[in-house]
């Protein structure tokens, strides 16, 4: 049985991820919208993992005997501004994550927890790939500057990106 502390900081990182999965998905219709089909696919891409990333954690929570509550979520805003700045804005929300993580590992560090601490550990590695995927595509929205060119051939190459794998244990209805 997991400890109610950890219960209840499980609770808000399974909504983290919730709400950062609704702020990517309103940056795919802002990229939809602005002709940018590529970065679209891309953030929606985002907006499914982060899904999933709560469905492992939702996952967890029951199968160590947890109540899974889930609390409201933000309306993300529906302007952006410059792919630039979208990609600033998703960075700065995955750092955010990053720490969040980090907090939930030290209080299952301080609860001795070891379970939840093994369970964290994916979620400590993705983040590391988050954060490196998002700063590799703002230094080629750097290197395109204006050209035109070069934003539409990144969009094209951000669109091949394809929707993530179910991973195992995310499915809430397994
Ligand atoms: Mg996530």
């Amino acid at each position: 049985m997991i400890k109610p502390e950890l219960e209840s900081a499980i609770n808000a990182q399974i909504n983290q991820e919730l709400a950062a999965s609704h702020t990517y998905l309103a940056m795919s219709a802002h990229f939809a919208a602005a002709n940018l089909p590529g970065f679209s696919q891309w953030m929606d891409v985002q907006h499914r993992e982060e899904t999933l990333h709560a469905k492992r954690l939702f996952r967890y929570l029951l199968d160590r005997g947890g109540r899974v509550t889930l609390g409201p979520i933000q309306a993300p805003p529906s302007e952006f501004g410059s792919p630039s700045e979208v990609f600033r804005r998703a960075l700065e929300q995955e750092v955010a994550n990053t720490d969040s993580i980090n907090r939930l590992y030290d209080l299952a560090t301080t609860v001795n927890d070891h379970a939840t601490k093994s369970h964290l550990q994916w979620f400590l590695d993705e983040q590391v790939e988050e954060e490196a995927s998002i700063e590799e595509i703002l230094g080629q929205l750097q290197l395109a500057g204006e050209d035109t060119s070069a934003l539409l051939y990144l969009d094209d190459k951000l669109g091949a990106r394809s929707t993530p794998e179910p991973v195992p244990g995310a499915d809430a209805s397994n």
